[in-house]
């Protein structure tokens, strides 16, 4: 006797259908794809359950001849190919004939449908795979769609939908990334009969992420710049992201679009994360909408059965492009916010020979200032303890801070002038025409890092009493770090493997504290991994990179840090000496200017 049986068709049909639809949003995906397809300027979708009882797909496309009607349902009927070469010129969305007959499989369905050279439109309703009724109709052009009781023949797939919250949210998501990618159609979404988003066709992705969230989120959005060196002929980047200020605490506002084709990609992902590294704070997210156009013989789309994701041929150029545009869309926004032309024209320094006059004038320390009576040395708290320290290691290993402090200080006519430092934050200066206000935590970051990223310097550990211990969660994390011992030692950290995912650091640089020393060898055990792909160098370089940004954050000193004239002195010299000194680490300004004119015109001086 044969163990060996068929699957009646229709039972092979419902299996086959779980590959495509696991859940109402994927129906709504399938359907409004459809629609598009059918060049649709309008379609509205009415949800009620999250999806669950009922998904409605109404456009005002193409419609279809009673005949197609009939066949879109069955397995394999496609009107957009007829060969498998035709898929890779294909550019509309669906190309398997898959989506109706496997919806139908497993729910009941409804279709009116009417081309516009018809008179009468079709109506036919399906039943759990089977058909059900069929008539003529008068109908408006296109077709409704109704798609009810999800999954109500199937017991056990419908145990795996999740929470009516967690299944709209799904939908939403999937509506909104059509809304970003089809600006030319009015879409409108109705949860329950109340309709819950209206968006005509706009001519912006702006003005679409105003309709779908808000208009703040808008206003907060730059455009991509083009960087000038993008020599990917078969890759092109466009769309908007956040500013630096703007940030949301997850990868909600993450879209991403291949040939128009909402993809969900960690690469992608990755790659965007990178862009803004060290412009938002840890576990803080962006919001980005990316359209990249891609030589379709350059990109698989079909690698995910429901296309979500995508293969590019050359994934680390993409990468590269999207990190590069992101920095420098970034970076030209800060520095066009940025009032003054170069912080070196107006901030000061106090070396007698600088020969450069105009660009760097010399500083006159004003003495006992207005805000004398705050003229010391930080108190001796634990906090303050530490930046102390830190202070003087900085001076004895990379700048001899009061040396130049003391340096004789020679009076010009365009001297600037310290004012001094308010709320503990802010440097002040007066020069020429211009009042020059400088945070002193964001510029002394950046001090610190272009100094730390030059010198190299060996930077001397100290032993530790008591190693510290570092748990590592992934397991290739220990072996990779310890390959890199050296590089670590450079900067007076070394470490030992202790169990078989633990490593026992013995010293370290006494300005880092054992919380963030363990924080940035697991950030750097994390680099490491993603870096699998990298050329050794570029990692290396990055991993400098970050624990300079590292360095330079936990050594900086604070907002809320009093300083001593010689330090204020010091601060304003090396910033005027360094680069990229507009901006911190992390994207914020390090300087402001307030003109004199616009002081005297709120006091109507002038
Ligand atoms: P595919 O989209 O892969 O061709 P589907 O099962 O999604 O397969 O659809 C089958 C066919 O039904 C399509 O090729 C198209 O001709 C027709 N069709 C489906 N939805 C619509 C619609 N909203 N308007 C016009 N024609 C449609
Ligand atoms: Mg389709």
């Amino acid at each position: 006797m044969n163990i060996i049986k068929i699957l009646h068709p229709q039972e092979a049909q419902k299996i086959a259908a779980g590959e495509i639809i696991e859940r109402p949003a994927h129906i709504v995906k399938e359907l409004i794809e459809n629609s598009i397809d059918a060049g649709a300027t309008q379609i509205s979708c009415y949800i009620e359950g999250a999806g669950k009882k009922l998904i409605r797909i109404v456009d005002n496309g193409c419609g279809m001849a009673e005949d197609d009607a009939r066949l879109c349902f069955a397995r394999h009927a496609t009107s957009k190919i007829s060969c498998l070469d035709d898929l890779a010129s294909l550019i509309s969305f669906g190309f398997r004939g898959e989506a109706l007959a496997s919806i139908a499989a497993v729910s009941n369905v409804l279709m009116s449908t009417k081309r516009a050279d018809r008179e009468l439109g079709y109506r036919l309703s399906y039943k759990a795979g089977a058909l059900h009724s069929q008539e003529e109709i008068a109908c408006q052009q296109g077709t409704d769609l109704s798609v009810a009781d999800l999954f109500e023949n199937m017991p056990a797939r419908k145990k795996f939908l999740k929470q009516d919250d967690t299944e709209w949210h799904q939908i939403t998501a999937a509506f909104h990334a059509f809304c970003l990618s089809h600006l030319a159609i009015h879409f409108q979404l109705y949860q329950d009969n109340k309709l819950v988003l209206n968006a005509p066709a706009v001519s912006s992705v702006k003005d679409r992420v105003g309709q779908v969230w808000d208009v703040n989120t808008a206003h907060n959005l730059m455009e991509l710049e083009q960087v000038p060196r993008n020599n990917l002929s078969w890759c092109s980047l466009t769309g908007a992201i956040s500013q630096h200020h703007f940030w949301r605490y997850s990868k909600a506002m993450f879209f991403f679009f291949v040939n128009n084709r909402w993809v969900k990609d960690l690469e992608l992902s990755k790659a965007v994360m990178k862009g803004y590294q060290h412009v938002l704070p840890p576990g803080k997210f962006p919001a980005v909408f990316m359209s990249l156009s891609v030589d379709p013989a350059m990109v698989d789309i079909n690698v995910h059965p429901k296309k979500e994701e995508v293969r590019f041929a050359k994934s680390t150029q993409v990468s590269n492009l999207i990190q590069h545009m992101i920095s420098a869309t970034l970076e030209h926004a800060v520095n066009k916010r940025l009032t003054i032309s170069s912080v070196g024209r107006t901030t000061v320094a106090c070396q007698p020979h600088k020969k450069d006059e105009d660009f760097v004038p010399s500083v006159v320390l004003s003495g006992p200032t207005p805000l004398q009576g705050r003229y010391t040395e930080p108190v001796p708290a634990q906090h303050n303890n530490v930046q102390h320290h830190v202070m003087q290691r900085t001076a004895e290993t990379t700048v001899p801070l009061l040396h130049h402090a003391q340096a004789p200080i020679v009076q010009r006519s365009d001297t600037g002038k310290i004012i001094g430092q308010l709320f503990n934050t802010y440097l002040i200066i007066e020069h020429e025409n211009s009042c020059v206000i400088i945070d002193q935590h964001a510029a002394h970051e950046r001090i610190l890092y272009e100094q730390f990223k030059k010198k190299f310097a060996r930077r001397d550990g100290t032993i530790l009493l008591f190693p510290i211990i570092v748990k590592l969660i992934h397991p290739g994390a220990l072996a990779q770090l310890l390959t890199e011992q050296a590089f670590f030692l450079q900067h007076g950290i070394s470490f030992e493997q202790f169990g078989p995912r633990e490593l026992a650091i013995t010293s370290c640089s006494p300005d880092l504290a054992s919380n963030d020393l363990q924080e940035l060898i697991k950030e750097c055990a994390d680099l490491l991994q993603e870096g699998e792909n990298f050329d050794t160098e570029s990692m290396r370089t990055k991993l400098h990179e970050h624990v300079h940004s590292h360095l330079a954050c936990k050594t900086a000193v604070k907002a809320g840090d009093q300083l001593s004239s010689e330090k204020m002195a010091y601060l304003i010299k090396s910033l005027s000496e360094t680069e990229n000194k507009n901006i911190c680490i992390h994207g914020r300004p390090t300087t402001w200017t307030l003109e004199k004119t616009e002081i005297e015109k709120r006091f109507r001086r002038k």
